[in-house]
């Protein structure tokens, strides 16, 4: 029956379990919230109920039917989370801390401590997975139950056998949409957001990573599930490189701790983006040619680094990778988005150096690390490019411990605002990390 603790499931989801009318605790899918309104309780959406009546006259949810249609005639099976019991947890991790993360390491691990909620804002290449690894192991040698969860699929994919490396002997979980693995009960699991709607009072430490990213930003239906899915005592991790509006605003008027992490382990400053005037960009590619402003940049650019270019719109990015070919044959270049079958081999081939330059969508704006890049922005002022897009972009460049003097360039034909917060936001970054004596002279 460990299946169900902390979960709310559908009788369909747990067929295998045997008399479980007679074992479970049973919860009300949906809730009348007035006398035309009703609330779906797996993601908190309220429905005029004309317009989600079934022939039955029961009621249904069509804004969370990816995860199995909820209707009224059914009911979620659910039993609680045992309570803590504290154990001795096998923590194999020996790498060191920065004096930045360390600080940033000890704020988190006195929030879990006291049952309180903070942010981690740490620049991009921070370093922020490391920072997480005490605070785990705490809580889960206090018997708690800890999910990492976020937005992305990439990333979850990516940080499961970093945390499975640290805590060996640990039993964990990694879930999301696509996995074929059998749910089942562990005290760690690294899952995506949406499946945080399957659980009930689950998690004592809920630490959420990319908070800022595509789907969960303004998405209430995944912030319900997060409400959900915590118990009333605990803690909620958010980590960030990009914070909110939303999540700034209750950091100014304190209501939620913040912890700044502005520099890299590195000890250098963030790369400030320079910006040039590229003129009508989007008039010339369409007609074939590549903007003479690229052009030279291009040039001056793949002399020392590979080239990452961020294109606007996938059509736009196809017919300006013609153009620059013409222009320069000898270099080996591709195009990747996220309809691209071939994405994940073309990153590695970019990270083999197979090829110097790669033109992508906004697609490579987070979670991925190349060795010695620079980075051209192509259209700047696109709506496309926000804020928090420009500055993640931006921190493609000088990930590595080795320097390779890699530039950003935010090429555009009209100053968006977005552009200079993002440069703003980057220097003020700098500026902290240098008073905080975290980033050396060059
Ligand atoms: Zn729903």
């Amino acid at each position: 029956m460990q299946e169900l603790w902390g979960r709310k499931v559908l009788k369909r989801e747990i067929e295998t379990i045997k008399n479980i009318e007679k074992k479970s605790q049973k919860l009300l899918t949906m809730q009348e919230v007035s006398e035309k309104t009703i609330q779906c309780l797996r993601c908190g959406q309220i429905h005029s109920k004309n317009t989600v009546q079934l022939v039955t006259e029961h009621y249904y949810c069509p804004k969370c039917i990816q995860l199995g249609r909820v209707d009224t005639s059914q009911k979620f099976y659910y039993l609680p989370e045992p309570t803590p019991v504290k154990r001795t947890v096998h923590f194999a991790w020996d790498g060191t801390l920065t004096d930045g993360q360390q600080a940033v390491s000890d704020d988190l691990l006195a929030s879990i401590k006291n049952h309180e909620s903070r942010m981690i804002w740490a620049v991009t290449g921070a370093g922020k997975t490391e920072m997480l690894f005490k605070t785990i192991h705490y809580s889960l040698e206090c018997g708690y139950r800890v999910a990492i969860a976020s937005p992305r699929v990439d990333v979850c994919l990516e940080l499961f056998p970093r945390i499975h490396a640290v805590f060996p002997e640990e039993p964990a979980i990694l879930l999301h949409g696509k996995m074929e693995e059998c749910y089942r009960y562990t005290k760690l699991l690294v899952c995506t957001t949406h499946q945080l709607l399957r659980f009930f009072h689950a998690f004592d430490v809920l630490i959420i990573d990319e908070v800022d990213a595509f789907p969960f930003v303004g998405n209430q239906l995944l912030q319900y599930g997060v409400k959900q899915a915590i118990k009333k005592n605990s803690s909620l991790v958010y980590l960030t490189a990009t914070p909110t509006k939303e999540l700034t605003k209750k950091t100014d008027k304190n209501e939620l701790k913040t912890s700044i992490l502005p520099a890299r382990y590195h000890r250098r400053i963030l790369p400030v983006p320079k910006i040039k005037w590229c003129h009508q960009w989007y008039k010339k590619i369409k007609k074939g040619n590549t903007p003479k402003a690229l052009v030279a940049i291009i040039h001056s650019l793949v002399i020392k680094n590979d080239v990452l270019i961020f294109c606007p719109s996938i059509s736009l990015m196809e017919q300006l990778k013609g153009a620059v070919e013409k222009k320069f044959p000898e270099v080996a270049l591709a195009c990747v988005h996220s309809q691209d079958p071939e994405r994940l081999e073309k990153v590695l081939k970019m990270r083999n150096k197979e090829y110097r330059i790669l033109m992508t969508s906004t697609i490579l704006e987070r979670g991925v690390t190349f060795d010695g890049v620079s980075v051209i922005v192509l259209g700047a002022n696109h709506p496309v490019f926000a804020t928090s897009a420009l500055v993640q972009i931006a921190g493609r460049v000088d990930r590595r411990m080795d320097y390779t003097a890699g530039e950003v360039w935010f090429l555009h034909d009209g100053c968006t605002k977005a552009m200079k917060e993002a440069i703003k936001q980057i220097k003020k970054m700098n500026t902290l990390g240098i008073e905080r004596g975290l980033i050396d002279d060059m």
